[in-house]
């Protein structure tokens, strides 16, 4: 019988940190230092019942005061975490939290374990340079991304509160400071298993690779070589993953093995992108001159990263199996992205010309700059082509979309589901809004002139992107002429 949910004050969360019990080089114990004049800038009651915490027995400045470090909390075990990585395709072996710290592991009354890290506390042994700080503009840009994440279905890390402060420091000009709570089962990276294994530590290798088997795969205990077990279920969760962000037309935008989770969830969000338009070459963040990180070449880079993750297992798996799972991972990504983009169409059988429709689709809106958000959601209602057109801001009719919705429209015919029904499931995966950088940059604006609301009031919307909110029904509409000249960097 299942557990009736706890109730927990914020005194009184059960942690149990797994991570601080192991060997002393995988950290550094660090305290959070607070930042200056904290405030409260958002409070995130969903993330709250995942850890027990009630939310109603939480006040703004208990928040403020435990998460900003002005006062332990009870049970908590403020750490920095060594990873290392390669960072545009150069291993980094001077990574680490340089401005995060791991509280501690929070058991609900599920059993499940939810580890609690702040963002922007300050410096730690890996600063090197840095000042352990976030920026008010990334960390509500993480916040805001987490939500729309989760609201779409796609595996993330969200945030519990953010905290906003009267601490500037220098990045685009001076900046405000802010803190994230960021919760999520897993902060392991690829890079964790990279530090080890090129620092020839290779027993804690090992104990790296059990703790996460007997972590986040139980299942792979089973198996002849566990290893191996768990290099194919982390490559099948990031072939997934990837093949979300392809299908919902997403650029992460630094994508840097330190920035892979171990979990397959969306991790470390910087510049990253939910496109206007269909554009295939977008570079999400305006220092990646080479577009190593380009919409397209998400896949190929996620593959790249994958083999610097199995390389580092090398220790514990023959190198054979290890390259011979490798040449698993473009059907299981194409795979998913097939699944995801079929249910996009609404389209429930297979048929052999379905990936040949998705591709013509994704060339005729990168050749008319289409919204593919937009084209979804007007799509679901099966609407006349003229009325489409209209829709997604087209002025002259496109011939190629006729021919494609003409051939769309007689590959329906194949299926069974009847229209209404076809409606609600393609609803269900063609949100009406999508997190846009103008949208970020709004409520970034608002947060600088110390009005959080905006930040609040978009978090529901972000929640179910598919439910109409009058309020906020602008977001369904096309980008304001501004939104084009909206300019992101790694700086954050
Ligand atoms: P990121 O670009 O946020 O993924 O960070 C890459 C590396 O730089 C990580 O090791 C971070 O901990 C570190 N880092 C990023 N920003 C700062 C900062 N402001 N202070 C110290 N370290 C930082
Ligand atoms: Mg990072």
């Amino acid at each position: 019988m299942a557990k009736e949910q706890t109730r927990r004050t914020l005194e009184s969360l059960q942690f149990d940190n797994s991570y601080a019990r192991l060997p002393q080089q995988w950290y550094q114990r660090t305290e959070p230092a607070p930042l200056k004049g904290a405030r409260l800038a958002g409070f995130n009651a969903e993330v709250a019942q995942l850890i027990d915490l009630d939310p109603c027995s939480v006040t703004p400045e208990q928040l403020v005061c435990y998460f900003n470090g002005e006062k332990s909390l009870p049970g908590a075990e403020p750490l920095a975490m060594k990873y290392t990585g390669h960072q545009f395709g150069f291993y980094n072996p001077d990574l680490g939290d340089g401005r995060g710290l791991l509280l501690g592991e929070v058991v609900n009354h599920k059993g499940e374990r939810w580890d609690l890290h702040l963002k922007g506390a300050g410096r730690t042994a890996f600063s090197r340079f840095g000042d352990g700080r976030a920026v008010l503009r990334s960390t509500i840009r993480e916040y805001l991304a987490g939500e729309a994440m989760a609201g779409l279905g796609i595996p993330t890390t969200r945030a519990l509160c953010l905290i906003a402060s009267e601490h500037y420091t220098q990045r685009n000009g001076m900046e405000p400071c802010a803190l994230l709570v960021r919760v999520t089962p897993c902060h392991i990276r690829f890079g964790h298993f990279e530090y080890f294994y090129y620092s020839r530590q290779h027993d804690q290798l090992k104990l790296l690779a059990d703790y996460s088997i007997d972590r986040y795969y139980p299942q792979c205990r089973e198996a002849d070589n566990p290893y191996l077990a768990l290099f194919l279920e982390v490559q099948e969760r990031t072939a997934e993953l990837v093949a979300l962000w392809q299908s919902y037309d997403f650029v992460h935008g630094v994508l840097n093995t330190d920035n892979m989770s171990i979990l397959g969830e969306t991790f470390d969000y910087g510049p990253y992108t939910f496109m206007d338009w269909h554009e295939p070459d977008h570079i999400a963040n305006k220092n990646d001159d080479q577009g190593r990180y380009a919409f397209k070449r998400q896949p190929e880079i996620v593959l790249w990263n994958l083999s610097a993750f199995a390389q580092a297992l090398v220790p514990l798996v023959p190198q054979e199996a290890l390259e011979q799972a490798l040449t698993r991972f473009m059907g299981r990504f194409r795979y998913h992205e097939l699944k995801r983009m079929r249910a996009r169409l609404g389209l429930q059988q297979e048929d052999e010309g379905d990936a040949a429709l998705v591709v013509e689709l994704r060339r005729l809106a990168a050749a008319n700059r289409l919204d593919l958000a937009r084209f979804f959601y007007h799509l679901s209602e099966q609407p006349a082509e003229e009325l489409l057109a209209s829709e997604l801001g087209l002025c002259e009719s496109v011939p190629e979309l006729s021919e494609w919705l003409k051939t769309y429209w007689r590959r329906l015919a194949l299926e069974v589901a009847s229209p209404p029904i076809r409606e609600a499931q393609m609803r269900a995966v063609n949100p009406r809004y999508i997190l846009r950088n103008y949208m970020a940059e709004e409520v970034i604006r608002e947060a600088h002139a110390g009005n959080y609301a905006p930040l609040n009031d978009l978090l529901p919307l972000l929640r179910e992107p598919a439910k109409v909110d009058p309020k906020l029904d602008r977001y369904a509409g096309m980008p304001p002429d501004w939104a084009g000249a909206i300019c992101l960097t790694c700086s954050s």
